[in-house]
């Protein structure tokens, strides 16, 4: 050892003292300072006051002794190794001392000074080691921020400290938005650069004694202690997240990367540590739903309503296989004959317990979950054989539409999905309307025309579904082999009030026609709208006006009626 070492030792006896002053100027000669304390008292201060690289406690200290201080100092969170002289070369005492905390001892009697230089560089090293190793065990590499078992022990010992003082904690977790598309564009090395500069960042709008945790990729955490208020955690969480978003300088990039952030509260939204992530995950998962760049107080009410959504998504599985789903069926009609030309097929759960379930509040929940494949192979089935049974029926031109997801689009058995129903149940392709919106012909563009080129070539024809809510670009309107556009109902709802909805209507049929594509409108409710829609030149209608959805085995009964109402109005 080069530089002094530090040593305080705590002895009674004066002339023990002495000696091993004596013994410990033989090994280390002037590189050594000693500082003597002969009460538990003035060492406890003195471990408190002054960084030592070793104590060297005798085993007995007055009425007190060396282990019992030894214990205190360490429960102190004091981590310099304790070296324990014995009187006796009796080992009774040694399990205590090292429960304790202790890492040697040393009898008095057999002191000399190479056996006590070889035991303090043993004890200095190996509490070094043991250091070194703890960090590897607790810290994050990368950011040197605390991994997360570190976060994991803060968090558990911050809740047990918050409930013994009735205090509150808060857990803010955060998460880089579009870190990967960094990490694939300029590489890893500059996503690890980018990480350790946001760790820094986030560091610095924390208080120091604030835990900052690197849960692992581009997640962190930080737990804040003696918040107070609800508020108090938006002034920090609007300061993490004003300071991530700044444009950081990395390797020559400037890179632009926003965080989202959840955050929830010991004791107010979850009362342990597995709830309180959970919360606060919850919370980022909002932030994100959002808009990204934000954060999110944990909501209880959002809360439930996800817990009812994963509910619904756990019982759909089981209702596909038991068929527990029904298809309803909407005429369209031909606006110059008002004869029936086709219907939607739109889909309903019947849900045991709460009864016939609109598909805007599952077909989320079956796209996010990927069950929409399953489901929409079976929608595509029953909407062929229903055509075909009201052909049988009476009904020779029908023809069906179906509603396709995105989710189905770019899934690669489409297709064959598709070819199998109109197959299976014998219709002719033309019979068969795929609906699809606007948002999925822009997506990945290229991948989407040539399974739409597939499908047209089959025969299938394909409409634009809610058209008018999206791009409405009839550049791209042109690339697609297109049939059909469906206005959607919204602009339908005040075409005769709102002149602007008048206008874009008027505008998205002439169109169409330039393009040589039919137009129906949708959500028809009073005969002043189609009236309009028919002198304007849309072909078909479909609405409320017409006939709602009704299931399948109705439709033949409510044709009857709908064509004999009509010969009667046209009597009159
Ligand atoms: P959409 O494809 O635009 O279907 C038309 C929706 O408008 C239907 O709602 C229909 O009941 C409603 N509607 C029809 N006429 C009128 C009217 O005159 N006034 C009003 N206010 N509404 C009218 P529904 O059945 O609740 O379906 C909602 C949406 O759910 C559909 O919109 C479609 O996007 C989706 N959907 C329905 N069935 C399926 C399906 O089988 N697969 C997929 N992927 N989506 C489906
Ligand atoms: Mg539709
Ligand atoms: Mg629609």
């Amino acid at each position: 050892m080069n530089e002094t070492i530090k040593i305080l030792l705590v002895e009674d006896d004066d002339g023990d003292y002495f000696l091993t002053k004596s013994v410990l100027e033989e090994a280390y000669g002037d590189k050594c300072r000693i500082d003597w304390k002969n009460n538990i008292g003035s060492a406890l201060q003195a471990t408190q006051n002054e960084n030592y690289d070793v104590f060297l406690f005798s085993l007995n200290i007055g009425a007190g002794n060396g282990i019992n201080l030894t214990r205190q100092v360490h429960s102190q969170g004091n981590e310099t190794p304790v070296v324990l002289l014995t009187g006796t070369d009796s080992a009774d005492f040694e399990i205590d001392a090292r429960q304790a905390g202790a890492s040697e001892y040393v009898a008095k009697k057999h002191l000399s000074a190479p056996l006590i230089e070889r035991t303090i560089r043993y004890v200095v090293e190996s509490k070094k080691d043991e250091q070194a190793l703890r960090h590897l065990a607790h810290y994050d590499p990368l950011t040197g921020l605390a991994n997360r078992t570190l976060f994991n022990a803060r968090l558990a010992e911050g809740i047990a400290t918050a409930k013994r003082l009735r205090g509150s904690l808060a857990l803010l977790l955060l998460d880089l938005d579009h870190f990967k598309k960094v990490n694939d564009t300029l590489g890893h090395p500059v996503g690890d650069k980018l990480l350790q500069e946001v760790s820094r960042r986030i560091q610095d709008s924390v208080r120091e004694t604030d835990t900052v945790a690197r849960l692992g990729g581009d997640e962190f955490a930080v737990i804040a202690t003696h918040l107070g208020k609800r508020n108090n955690a938006s002034v920090v969480a609007n300061k993490v997240i004003r300071e991530v978003a700044r444009v950081k300088q990395v390797d020559g990039h400037s890179i632009s990367t926003n965080a989202s952030l959840g955050i929830a509260f010991f004791p107010e939204d979850a009362y342990d540590v597995d709830d309180l992530l959970k919360r606060a995950d919850l919370a980022l998962y909002q932030a994100k739903d959002a808009g990204r760049g934000v954060f999110r107080f944990y909501d209880s009410e959002l809360d439930k309503k996800s817990r009812e959504v994963a509910r619904l998504q756990s019982q759909m599985f089981k209702s596909i296989q038991k068929k527990h789903f029904v298809l309803h069926y909407q005429p369209i009609i031909e606006t110059e004959t008002s004869e029936l030309v086709s219907v939607e097929a739109l889909v309903r759960w019947d849900h045991p317990q709460l009864g016939l379930i609109p598909p805007q509040t599952f077909i989320p929940i079956a796209e996010s979950s990927g069950l929409i494949i399953m489901l929409g192979e079976w929608i595509l089935k029953q909407a062929c054989r229903q055509v075909r049974e009201f052909q049988d029926g009476g009904l020779p031109h029908m023809s069906v539409s179906v509603n396709i997801s995105a989710v189905q689009f770019s899934h690669e058995k489409l297709f064959e999905h598709v070819a199998e129903a109109v197959d299976e149940s014998g219709i002719q392709p033309s019979q068969l309307e795929l609906e699809i919106t606007e948002s999925t012909l822009m997506s990945t563009a290229t991948q989407v025309n040539e399974t739409l080129q597939r499908l047209s070539e089959l025969g299938v024809r394909l409409s634009v579904d809610d058209f008018g809510t999206g791009y409405s670009s009839l550049a791209y309107l042109k690339r697609f082999p297109l049939d059909r556009l469906k206005i959607d109902r919204s602009f339908i709802h005040e075409v005769l009030k709102n002149q602007d909805d008048a206008a874009i209507t008027r505008a998205i049929i002439t169109m169409a026609k330039a393009l040589r594509l039919e137009v129906v409108a949708e959500g028809v409710e009073t005969d002043q709208q189609f009236a309009f829609l028919r002198s304007h030149g849309c072909e078909n209608v479909q609405g409320f006006l017409v006939s709602r959805p009704m299931p399948g085995a109705k439709l033949l009964d409510w044709h009857q009626r709908y064509v004999a109402a009509q010969e009667d109005a046209g009597r009159s």
